[in-house]
């Protein structure tokens, strides 16, 4: 297996992982959108609401705002000693609402939560939550809670988690006329046309979508787009709830976990003693 960074930011990155196949890769996507787990807004205890939204959807809106994540303080609610509904200071963070407009239209943003954990807080301050008109008010208070993406998609840790096949492009140069067509329909502009001839300068941006092919004025085509087999471009993007190294590394450990538990149950069935 061999690893490659294309690029990474803050919230995202790309990365070739060569040497694995399809099923895997898969694996490892799957992994990072439903078990790694993030902090969102799980139960809401509204104390005034006069705005025009249903105390449910204000909930639902609550609950989809991205929060950033402390995962090495809280525990998971159901690995917690407390067993309590609504948590304890080690397994929930609460959030506190309390708007009034004044006069006027005032927009509420995810920025007036006051959060009782300062490393737990909206990913962004400028998510809109509901508009009030003057003598509308909304007091509330928030709970919480770190869960998974298979649970519901609010703790999901990524907004884009894909992996697609590395193209391999081939142009024969001694057939090309360079009429140009292929660098025109290129929606990821693969190809340029430098001193009168088509060269390829972007390979890792193809989609396989065989426009150029299609377009080639020769027959058959000067182009030929393929893929390797067994390397793939991975794309993560996270909400912002937890750095994205955090978010592979994380992955990965479960993944690990998953393996070892699955192990030491196979040894223990294998290695009973046999009943006489
Ligand atoms: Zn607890």
């Amino acid at each position: 297996m061999h690893v490659t960074l294309l690029e990474k930011t803050d919230l995202t990155t790309r990365f070739i992982v060569e040497g694995i196949d399809a099923p895997l890769a898969n694996t490892l996507r799957r992994i990072i959108l439903s078990e790694v787990p993030t902090m969102a807004i799980d139960d809401v205890i509204i104390y005034e609401n006069s705005s025009v939204l249903h105390d449910e959807i204000l909930a639902l809106r609550l609950g989809l705002i991205p929060l950033k994540t402390d995962l090495d303080s809280y525990n998971l609610p159901e690995k917690c000693e407390c067993k309590s509904e609504l948590g304890c200071s080690r397994c929930r963070v609460i959030l506190t609402l309390d708007v009034k407009a004044e006069k006027g239209v005032r927009t509420v943003y995810s920025g007036d939560l006051v959060s009782e954990d300062p490393n737990v807080v909206p990913v962004s301050d400028k998510i809109p939550i509901i508009k009030l008109v003057a003598g509308q008010r909304i007091r509330l208070e928030a709970y919480a809670k770190l869960g998974r993406g298979k649970d519901h998609a609010k703790w999901q840790p990524v907004s884009a988690c894909t992996y697609r096949y590395v193209p391999r492009l081939k142009l024969d140069y001694s057939r090309c006329n360079a009429c140009g067509k292929c660098v025109e329909v290129c929606p990821r502009k693969v190809f340029a046309k430098e001193d009168k001839k088509v060269k390829i300068v972007n390979e890792m941006e193809c989609i396989l979508c065989n426009d150029c092919v299609r377009v080639c004025e020769m027959d058959p085509p000067a182009i030929q787009v393929s893929w390797r087999e067994n390397a793939f471009i991975f794309y993560v993007e996270s909400t912002g709830a937890l750095p994205i190294e955090r978010i592979i590394f994380e992955a990965l450990k479960i993944y690990e976990e998953k393996f070892s538990e699955f192990i030491n149950q196979l040894e223990g069935l294998f290695n009973e003693p046999k009943k006489s």
